[in-house]
């Protein structure tokens, strides 16, 4: 049975998180989390928390920590990720949701944050150049667009320029990814769980040096230990599953 594994990917935007995590996701079998994917689909509904998130995102905000740490609570409570663990992408974004995290996954632990890391200006060209699957948010782009016209391959969905990859919200994103997510990077080192992986190249060499990273920590024993017997977080079916990690 292939083990499960709680990680988190960080990585500026445009560093290739989306693409890198739907892969990692396929690879260990575990359910992939974006937190963007979340509220553009909240958007979509016309939720209230939709209408909320659409006014932050259009200007590249972030949205306020605890409307994100309640959207990923719900999700974190699924039987899906309990099981198998997760892949969380674009989440968290700040030190006060990395808390957060951690105190929902208590007494379990993050297993493994990874860091892509690419330089701005490739950043800077590759969203410019991106496309997303307004369905079910697919990326591309367009130098890898999708088969057929801008229809996408997966789900038949359209295939858009995102509407906050405007020039200026992209560079106020980039800026609150210094100041906001930055830290998070010397927070997780000190936890011991980081691992810092090159996001430059073509995206299968990229998932192999993640596959590797990641296979590596396991190999050394970096995956947490399952479970403890009776505690909250797993159900008595999960409890081998877990155990085998
Ligand atoms: P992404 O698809 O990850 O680039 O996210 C798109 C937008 O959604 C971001 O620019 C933020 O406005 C919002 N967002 C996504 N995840 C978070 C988060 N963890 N915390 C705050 N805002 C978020």
């Amino acid at each position: 049975m292939i083990p499960g594994g709680r990680l988190v990917v960080l990585g500026k935007q445009g560093a290739g998180k989306g693409t890198q995590c739907v892969r990692l996701s396929h690879h260990y079998v575990i359910p992939h989390i974006s937190t963007g994917d979340m509220l553009r689909g909240e958007i979509k509904a016309g939720t209230a928390l939709g209408l909320e998130a659409k006014r932050h995102m259009d200007e590249g905000d972030l949205i306020p920590d605890e409307v994100v740490l309640s959207m990923v609570a719900k999700r974190l409570d699924q039987d899906d990720t309990r099981t198998r663990g997760f892949v969380l992408d674009g989440f968290p974004r700040t030190v006060a949701q990395a808390e957060g995290l951690d105190d929902l996954l208590r007494p379990a632990v993050l297993d493994l944050s990874i860091n892509i890391v690419v330089p701005t200006q490739l950043v800077l060209r590759r969203l410019a150049s991106r496309r997303i699957c307004e369905d079910c948010g697919t990326i591309y782009s367009t130098v890898a667009p999708p088969r057929v016209g801008w229809i996408c391959d997966v789900c038949g969905g359209e295939v858009v320029h995102r509407e906050d990859d405007t020039e200026a919200a992209i560079h106020r994103r980039l800026d609150l990814y210094e100041q906001e997510t930055a830290p998070l990077i010397s927070w997780y080192r000190r936890a011991g769980t980081l691992v810092s992986v090159s996001g430059v190249g073509s995206p299968d060499a990229v998932s192999d040096r993640l596959v590797a990273a990641i296979d590596d920590h396991r190999r050394a024993g970096g995956f947490g230990p399952p479970l403890p017997a009776g505690e909250a977080g797993a159900g008595e079916g999960d409890r081998d599953d877990l155990a085998g990690r």
